[in-house]
């Protein structure tokens, strides 16, 4: 059989060696649980969470490591963060501004608020699913209490204008929180540099295990921080209760040392190779191929195209070989793809659209053979299919 040829890098990363390999002692002989304060084997199981915490918090530019708390996920801390400023302004009008092309972790928390009654505004994105930072700061009102906006888009990759506008909500004293699961560790993020107030992160986007996140919650902003999602035995600083899973944030800390060394590097090697992609491609099927999203500002790796007349899901059936995706893994129970569809792209456009995620440990070989194969597959559809509009 051949191997799988894995170009789904925005829906899970592989796990980095390094960080496997930090892990495994945490898995084996060293069970501790991080809060057993009474022998060796808790005092080290809390040292290596710390240390982990060290390094995630470096990754991102934090003054402090406190203000990183882990979770499970950025699942966990997109609904910790909208649920939570929500509750803490329970009983006066409350209002939240986000964006249409968020990913549905803030999106559902969202609806769940707007039927309690809190007011959302959503802001549009363009046509390259760009948000303009002055219709987000137009949209902000006295009741404002929060805005919500991620810094890459998980379908198109699109880069928002993250730092223009936490310049201007940090004048206006509003809290910004930026859904960062997709970029931190890919691109530069400083929290600092950003005015970004509460991030949440993800390990398994960053070649780290899944099943861990984290939550960074600026201590001058919220010097309490945030109502915990989880109540019980007060764990991380009392706002994420549960026994913290050390094994996976050990990896989570050693998939961020790694990622704060080479995110240059990466970034600079996944663009070469989506660019050559993208090249071929366009060199082989034309105008027919177009990009969906923004071509200047996108996240390394991302490439998200329609094939004009094709169906998406025919062509990634035809390619068994690469493990690609028709939008977000998070979203594939939904019909079609809200963020194109936000971004004006018509059904067709969205019925076609491929996205391929190139990460750390492709190589040029396997993105040549991935583009013969999408380019065979197109064809033959196009010879075959009805689809194909100009055939
Ligand atoms: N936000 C974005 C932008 C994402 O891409 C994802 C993962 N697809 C999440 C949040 C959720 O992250 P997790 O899988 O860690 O819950």
């Amino acid at each position: 059989m051949t191997a799988t040829i894995y170009l789904d890098n925005l829906s899970t990363t592989p796990i980095a060696a390094e960080a496997l390999d930090a892990m495994r002692p945490w898995l084996e002989c060293e069970y501790g649980n991080a809060s057993s304060a009474t022998h060796a084997l808790g005092w080290a199981a809390a040292e290596a969470v710390e240390l982990a915490r060290d390094e995630v918090a470096r990754l991102i530019g934090a003054r402090t490591s406190p203000e990183v708390i882990f979770t499970s996920g950025a699942t966990e801390s997109n609904n910790t963060v909208l649920k939570g400023i929500a509750d803490s302004h329970a009983g006066s009008p409350t209002h939240v501004v986000t964006t249409a092309i968020e990913h549905p972790s803030v999106l559902s928390p969202a609806d769940a608020l707007a039927a309690r009654g809190v007011e959302i505004t959503q802001v549009s994105p363009d046509g390259e699913g760009m948000i303009d930072a002055d219709a987000v700061i137009a949209a902000v009102r006295p009741e404002t209490c929060l805005v919500s906006i991620m810094l890459a888009n998980n379908e198109v990759g699109t880069l928002q204008p993250i730092g223009a506008i936490g310049d201007a909500l940090r004048k206006r004293g509003v809290l910004f929180h930026v859904d960062g699961a997709q970029a931190v560790g890919k691109v530069a993020v400083d929290v600092e540099a950003m005015g970004i107030d509460v991030l949440s992160l993800s390990a398994h986007k960053l070649y780290g295990p899944k099943g861990v996140g984290a939550l960074y919650v600026r201590a001058d902003a919220l010097p309490d921080g945030l109502p915990p999602l989880l109540h019980g035995g007060g764990q991380e600083f009392g706002q994420r209760a549960g026994t913290l899973a050390v094994a996976q944030i050990v990896g989570f800390g050693m998939a961020a040392e790694l990622a704060r060394g080479r995110w240059r590097e990466d970034a600079l090697h996944a663009c070469t190779l989506t660019s050559a992609l993208w090249g071929h491609l366009r060199a082989e099927l034309g105008e027919r191929v177009r990009l969906n999203g923004s071509s200047e500002h996108r996240l390394p790796g991302c490439l998200n195209f329609s094939i004009e007349g094709v169906d998406g899901g025919a062509v990634i059936a035809a390619t068994p070989t690469l493990a690609l995706s028709t939008g977000s893994a998070c979203s594939s129970h939904r019909v079609g793809s809200h963020v194109l569809s936000a971004m004006g792209l018509g059904e067709d456009r969205q019925q076609s659209a491929i996205r391929i995620g190139v990460g750390r440990y492709n190589t040029e070989r396997e993105l040549a053979l991935a583009g013969s194969a999408l380019v065979v597959a197109v064809q033959r559809l196009a010879r075959t299919g009805a689809r194909w509009a100009s055939a």
